[in-house]
């Protein structure tokens, strides 16, 4: 149905690690100084695909795709967006409610202006709760459904995509989102090949942390590399079963977001 999508996650983008977003300790791989982002977009510059949004995703492209999100709604999203545009690039911002306004977040007017700009606004769970899967259905729906809310009373628009805050899902997690009306869920499967269950579209994605190299950039950003990638992500997925109930545990130690 869909040629392969190759989506990266950012977080912020920033020399000033805690001037934006969330500033727990195991965010900091997750905030990229300024020279390094500019380097992954060149990177995906070099490619000559231009960055698709869920907008225009079903339009048929003869190679792959390439589509560019940013979790969390740290206020690094204004500079990011101002990179972005340097190109003419569209991206997706995943935003969490409960900090709008906050310091280091971005407010109701930013959120206004990167959606007038062309950007897509998603959300991004209303208080970022992590482990998410860990809530009951109840819960997450309630997650969804007042951020979703938040962000159609300020945006005047239906929001129709969100992304996993700790990216980790389960069937339920894909049960709360359709309940929720989301058509485009962002999850953090480092899969290249969107998925549908009924009328939801999943969508993996691949998250260069800060100190990633940059031929690994180059590599997915061509559409290579994705088995190596599933496979970590497995073996994730078993140290989390090895683990047991000290897996929360080693989520907040080691994601934080
Ligand atoms: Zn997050």
């Amino acid at each position: 149905m869909y040629r392969d999508v190759v989506t990266f996650l950012y977080h912020e983008v920033s020399n000033n690690p805690n001037s934006t977003g969330f500033l727990r300790k195991s965010n900091i791989p997750y905030k990229h100084k300024e020279e390094d982002f500019v380097k992954n977009i060149e990177v995906i510059k070099d490619t000559q695909i231009i960055p698709s949004t869920i907008k225009d995703i079903n339009i048929k492209s003869e190679k792959h795709k390439i589509m560019l999100t940013f979790d969390d709604g740290g206020k690094s999203a204004m500079y990011i967006a101002d990179v972005l545009e340097k190109n003419n690039w569209q991206a997706h911002f995943f935003i969490t409610t409960s900090m709008i306004g906050k310091n280091t977040f971005l407010n109701k007017n930013n959120i206004r202006e990167l959606f007038e700009r062309g950007h897509v606004i998603g959300s991004h769970s209303h208080s970022h709760p992590t482990p998410f899967n860990k809530l009951t259905i109840r819960e997450m729906v309630e997650e969804w459904s007042t951020s979703i809310n938040i962000l159609e009373q300020i945006l005047n628009t239906k929001i129709s995509c969100g992304s996993i805050p700790g990216g980790d899902m389960d069937k339920r997690t894909i049960l709360s989102a359709q309940q929720s009306n989301i058509k485009y869920l962002f999850t953090s499967e480092p899969t290249n090949k969107l998925w549908k269950k009924n009328d939801l579209t999943l969508i993996g994605r691949v998250c260069p942390k800060v100190g990633t190299k940059i031929s690994k950039v180059r590599r997915l950003a061509n559409n290579r590399g994705f088995a190596k990638e599933m496979l970590i992500r497995r073996i994730k997925n078993f140290i989390r079963f090895l683990l047991g109930p000290l897996y929360p545990l080693y989520v907040k130690i080691r994601h934080g977001s």
